[in-house]
């Protein structure tokens, strides 16, 4: 829910039996007015079963029964735990059920009085019994048999029940008064009902079905007001202020022959749109989205050549010290090639070093700087930015990718990322980029083969290790931890390389230790001698997780790969079959991680893995959104309710009317 003050128009308190207490539970979990109430949507819906007629009580299931009280009783324990269990002649059979702390229910229920109790039962040792019923009496009878019943989110301290009692009141009083604020086409288009309406059905439900549609109405709300807000942001970065860089077919030709390779189809064709993008007088807004490997790089290497070509500035963004040197190394022969300023900015780039790349970025010498989030520090002046590069976007914040974002203002952007972004995501929180894919990547590389090595039996792999180093072949060690001196627990780097350096076995093809305690320069230099092939064996933590390129190295393993998540692990593994060689992922590991493992077994599809991901963390989780503030609320049914997403994103397309109207409130708001 959105952090709206009470209004005293619409405050909760106005209801009977709703005072301060009441109102501060309700706003605790952010529903302060009764349009809020009524908007509350309840998350499931459970149909009122038809009293038992015979006995036992069943094992398991919503269940009823009624009678009259044959016996209650009240057990307290330590602490302030109690226990109500009550006996009820069900007419001929005994059904009991229990009340944890819930002490009340012995005055509430008297011998020999006639009541209905319905609840989920299950089996115990002496018997199966109702956990909890809810208890109907002849002033305060259950709901009939077959009712349909709303369960409610309610926060601790307020039973369902009172919630939706309160919900119900609120409908009363103010449901007729919100105001629908799509136009009738929309509706019929998908197919729902006007907001009245649907605050009504969404309360008191006639029918599974009427509620259904009532659900996805309400679900539309935060859907619509986010894309009103992206609509709107994109509306005002396209009045234009970007300078296009016009690249004509023989600049083309020329830019393209800088590269030490033919472009792959998939490549040519995300190109073209790039190139495109550059041209227009609307800054470019584009993520570009390739598996590992694909080959992004090159078309950052272009878009960077065409800018340079027309006088400006670029800044490569990359989110670790250790990608920033690879790019910064990598791409340097092809910028000496044509006489194009680069420098190296990282935050342990200090004194007069820095000083000297500061003075000649702000007096155009430098054109491409590489580096991490140190290049937006204060202090770092451009003499004429006009296009950011973010490489491997997904691995910072959505904070503060969007202070980068402001940084580079009017200038061109090219996010890239790794992680391909599931299509739902990219409708959203991505929603005013445009978003280019590269499917394929370049032909000739190595199949990669994925196993399960169970438990921690790496000492049967290191003999099949050395054969590969023997045939010339590398393999990465990865490990999830540091780990301290003496610390020789599984998933310990430190530990690991020690091992690894006593071994004779594999010791005389050279072992080195990577992980983020290793100060740069040392770290960089260790790289830079496995990239050579002088060493055989890299022990690392993650922080190779992205960006390294190694061609021969044909092996990646992976210690205790349950500490790991999904799309972690597929990056890893992107780490090898990067050259002609067929290569192989050691995920070791306990069985808790199995359906992980068998997941990355399956497929090397990164989008697919991507889509799996997503669902199984939820779409808040996803990339720490929920912390950077987003209003991200009702995302999370988002794989049922694509359609309606789609609907939003088509509804504020095409009305700007709309678009101002939603764009500042998340929701419609009473009538006045
Ligand atoms: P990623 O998309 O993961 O950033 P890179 O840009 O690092 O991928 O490219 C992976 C490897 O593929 C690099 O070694 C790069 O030189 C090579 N590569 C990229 N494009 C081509 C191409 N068109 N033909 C041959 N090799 C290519
Ligand atoms: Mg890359």
């Amino acid at each position: 829910m959105n952090g709206q003050k009470p209004t005293p128009k619409g405050a909760t308190t106005l209801m009977g039996g709703v005072g301060p207490a009441k109102a501060r539970l309700l706003a605790s979990v952010g529903l302060h007015t009764l349009e809020d109430l009524c908007l509350l949507t309840p998350t499931s819906l459970t149909r009122w079963p038809a009293p038992l007629t015979s006995g036992p009580l069943p094992e398991e299931g919503l269940t009823r029964v009624s009678g009259s009280v044959l016996s209650v009783k009240l057990v307290r324990m330590r602490g302030k735990q109690s226990r109500v269990t009550l006996v009820l002649d069900a007419g001929g059979w005994e059904a009991q059920a229990s009340f944890w702390n819930q002490p009340w229910v012995r005055e509430r229920c008297v011998v020999g009085d006639q009541i209905e109790l319905c609840g989920e039962a299950r089996a115990t040792t002496k018997g199966p019994e109702l956990l909890g019923p809810k208890i109907g009496t002849e002033r305060d009878p259950l709901p009939a048999p077959g009712a349909l019943v709303g369960n409610y989110p309610s926060p601790k301290g307020m039973s369902g029940h009172v919630l939706a009692g309160l919900c119900k009141e609120a409908v009363q009083l103010v449901g007729q008064q919100i105001r629908e604020p799509l136009p009738e086409h929309l509706l019929a288009a998908g197919d729902l009902p006007d907001l009245p309406t649907a605050v009504q059905a969404a309360h008191d439900p006639r029918s599974g079905v009427a509620f259904e549609a009532a659900r996805r109405r309400l679900a539309l709300i935060p859907l619509l007001a986010l894309q009103a807000q992206l609509a709107a942001r994109r509306a005002g970065s396209d009045k234009g202020g970007g300078r296009p860089v016009s690249i004509g077919p023989d600049l083309d030709r020329e830019l393209q022959a800088r590269l030490p390779f033919q472009l792959t189809p998939d490549q040519s064709q995300a190109w073209k749109v790039l190139a495109r993008d550059l041209g227009r007088r609307s800054p470019m807004r584009r993520i570009l989205q390739g598996d590992v490997g694909t080959g992004k790089t090159a078309l950052a290497a272009l878009c960077s050549f065409a800018v340079v070509e027309g006088g400006g500035q670029v800044a490569f963004l990359v989110p670790t010290e250790v990608l920033a040197e690879q790019h910064h190394m990598g791409l340097a022969p092809l910028l000496d090639a044509v006489g194009i300023g680069y420098a190296l900015l990282t935050g342990r780039v200090r004194g007069e070093e820095r000083r000297n790349i500061l003075r000649r970025l702000a007096n155009g010498e430098v054109s491409v700087l590489f580096g991490t989030h140190a290049i937006f520090q204060k202090g770092v002046e451009f003499s004429r930015l006009d296009l950011v590069i973010i490489d491997e976007q997904q691995r910072f914040g959505v904070g503060q990718r969007s202070a980068l974002m402001e940084k580079g203002k009017g200038a061109h952007l090219l996010l890239m990322t790794a992680t391909p972004i599931p299509r739902t995501l990219a409708l959203t929180v991505y929603g005013d980029l445009e978003v280019v894919t590269l499917r394929n990547g370049p032909p000739g590389r190595g199949d990669v083969h994925t196993r399960w090595v169970r438990g921690q039996k790496t000492r049967s792999i290191i003999p099949w290790l050395a054969k590969r180093m023997e045939a010339g072949e590398q393999v990465y060690w990865v490990c999830p931890r540091i780990g301290k001196d003496g610390d020789d627990t599984p998933g310990a780097a430190q530990a690991r390389f020690d091992k690894l350096c006593e071994d004779e076995r594999v010791n005389s093809f050279g072992v080195e230790l990577v992980h983020g305690k290793v100060p740069a320069e040392e770290r960089s230099w260790r790289l830079e001698r496995f990239r050579r092939g002088d060493i055989g064996l890299l022990v690392a933590t993650t922080v190779i997780e992205v960006g390294v390129d190694v061609a021969s190295a044909t092996v990646m393993v992976i210690e205790q790969a349950d500490r790991l998540g999904l799309a972690q692990l597929h990056q890893l593994r992107g780490r090898v079959g990067r050259g002609p060689l067929e290569s192989w992922c050691l995920l070791v590991g306990a069985a808790a991680a199995e359906e992980r493992f068998t997941m990355l077994l399956q497929t090397r599809d990164g989008f697919e893995i991507a889509e799996e991901d997503l669902r199984r963390r939820g779409m808040g989780d996803l990339a720490g959104l929920r912390q950077a503030g987003n209003n991200l609320e009702g995302l999370s049914t988002l794989e049922q309710d694509l359609d309606l997403l789609l609907l939003a994103r088509e509804a504020c397309q095409s009305d700007p009317r709309l678009v101002r109207e939603l764009a500042h409130g998340p929701r419609p708001l009473l009538a006045p």
